[in-house]
C-alpha cells in the first residue's frame, strides 16, 4: 500500500487515542525525556544520532554536568568535548556540536535558534534531528522520522521498498506529517517512536502487545517478516591492526590521530594495519619506527581486542615493551605522558580498552 493511502483507509483520531493510551502507561524513563530546554534536546538528539538509547543514557548526564550550558560548550577546548564524548563514537558529531555551539554563542548571543530552517543550519543537523529539536523543545507540529518510526509506519502501511531511499522515505516523512495531530505533537512523536523501539522492534515485534495492531497491514496480512524491505548490509571485511604500548620511566607513547579519517584527532597508542604475510611482532616494529621510535629490544603481547568500525571486524593486537634509552621522537603528533595522565586525553573505545588495563595494573 502508499503510505499516503493508509491514512485515507484508517481511522487516525482512534490510531493517536491508542497509541497516546499506551505511551502514557509504557514511556521510557530516559534522562532527557520531558524537558523543554533546547541545548539539553539538541544535545540529547546530536548524541541519539547511529548511538544507542541504551549508551546515550550512560552518557548524557555526565556530558551536561561538563558542559551545562551552550555557553559552556562553545568555550571549551575541543579536546575536551572529544574527552566528554567518550564512549559514543562517532566523534565528528562531537566536533559539530561544538562548532554549532559556538555559533550559537557568537552570532546568535548565546539565543538557541527556535525556527526549524534556522536549527537546521546548525553544523551536524539533518531533517530528523532538526525536526526533532523544534518539535521537541519548542512544540512545533512537525514529523520526526528515525530509525524506529520508519520500521513502524513502514509496518503498519506495508510498503514495498527502500524506506531510506525515494520515493518510499518521502512517501512516510508525507505520512507522518499527515498523521500529526493539532496539539501535543510532541508527545505524539515519542510514543511513535518509544513503540518502534520497545514493542514493533527490528527483530521479534511484539505484536500481541501492540496497541495498533488493528492498524497494522502487515500484521494484518501475516507479513511482518517482510517489512521493511532493507537492502542486506555491506559484507564484513576482516582486518589486522597492531598496536603498541611503549614505556619510559613512569611514561608511556600515545600519538593523535590526524584531522581527517577515522577517529580524527583522537589519541592512541602507535597503532598500524598488519601487512599481508607479515608477522605481528614485525607489524608492532614498523608502527614504532613510523613514529619514529627505535623499537624496544623485546616486545610482549598485551592483550586482543575485537571490534567493528564501518563495515570493517578489527583483530587489535596489543604489545608492549620499556625503552632502555632515550630516543627523540620524529613525528609531531606522538608524545611521553604520564600515566596518571592518559585519562585526559580522548581516545576511541578500542584504545580505551588498553588505558583501562594500563590505568588497573
Ligand atoms: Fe509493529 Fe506488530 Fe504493531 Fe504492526 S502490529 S506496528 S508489526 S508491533
Amino acid at each position: 500500500m502508499q503510505p499516503t493511502e493508509w491514512i485515507q483507509r484508517h481511522d487516525i483520531v482512534t490510531f493517536r487515542r491508542r497509541l497516546g493510551r499506551w505511551y502514557r502507561a509504557h514511556k521510557r524513563p530516559l534522562p532527557w525525556r520531558d524537558q523543554t530546554d533546547p541545548y539539553r534536546v539538541w544535545v540529547s538528539e546530536v548524541m541519539l544520532q547511529q548511538t544507542t538509547v541504551a549508551t546515550v543514557a550512560g552518557c548524557f548526564d555526565r556530558f551536561l554536568k561538563r558542559f551545562p550550558t551552550v555557553a559552556d560548550l562553545a568555550e571549551a577546548d575541543e579536546s575536551e568535548v572529544l574527552l566528554a564524548w567518550q564512549g559514543l563514537g562517532y566523534y565528528r558529531r562531537a566536533r559539530n556540536l561544538h562548532k554549532a555551539a559556538q555559533t550559537i554563542v557568537n552570532d546568535q548571543g548565546g539565543a538557541f535558534p527556535q525556527g526549524v530552517e534556522a536549527i537546521r543550519a546548525l553544523p551536524g543537523l539533518g531533517r530528523y534531528s532538526a525536526n526533532a529539536v523544534a518539535a521537541l523543545a519548542f512544540g512545533t507540529r512537525l514529523p520526526i522520522l528515525e530509525a524506529n518510526t520508519i520500521r513502524l509506519w513502514t509496518r503498519l502501511t506495508a510498503a514495498e521498498g527502500d524506506p531510506a531511499r525515494a520515493p518510499l522515505n518521502g512517501q512516510l516523512w508525507e505520512l507522518a506529517k499527515r498523521s500529526l495531530p493539532t496539539r501535543g505533537c510532541a508527545n505524539y512523536n515519542q510514543a511513535l517512536m518509544d513503540l518502534g523501539a520497545t514493542v514493533c522492534r527490528p527483530r521479534d515485534p511484539d505484536c500481541t502487545a501492540c496497541p495498533v495492531r488493528a492498524h497494522c497491514c502487515a500484521y494484518q496480512s501475516n507479513q511482518v517478516d517482510r517489512f521493511p524491505q532493507t537492502p542486506a548490509r555491506k559484507t564484513i571485511e576482516s582486518a589486522d591492526h597492531v598496536c603498541v604500548v611503549v614505556r619510559r620511566s613512569k611514561q608511556v607513547l600515545i600519538t593523535q590521530r590526524p584531522e581527517i579519517g577515522p577517529w580524527a584527532k583522537l589519541w592512541e597508542f602507535p597503532r598500524c594495519e598488519r601487512q599481508a604475510g607479515e608477522n605481528w611482532p614485525a607489524a608492532a616494529r614498523r608502527v614504532l619506527c613510523m613514529v619514529g621510535c627505535e623499537p624496544p629490544k623485546t616486545l610482549a603481547e598485551r592483550l586482543t581486542i575485537k571490534h567493528t568500525v564501518m563495515h570493517y571486524r578489527v583483530t587489535l593486537k596489543c604489545f608492549e615493551g620499556r625503552l632502555q634509552r632515550k630516543t627523540r621522537l620524529t613525528c609531531e603528533r606522538s608524545r611521553w605522558v604520564t600515566v596518571s595522565d592518559l585519562q585526559n586525553y580522548p581516545f576511541s573505545t578500542p584504545q580505551r580498552k588498553i588505558v583501562r588495563s594500563i590505568l588497573d595494573e
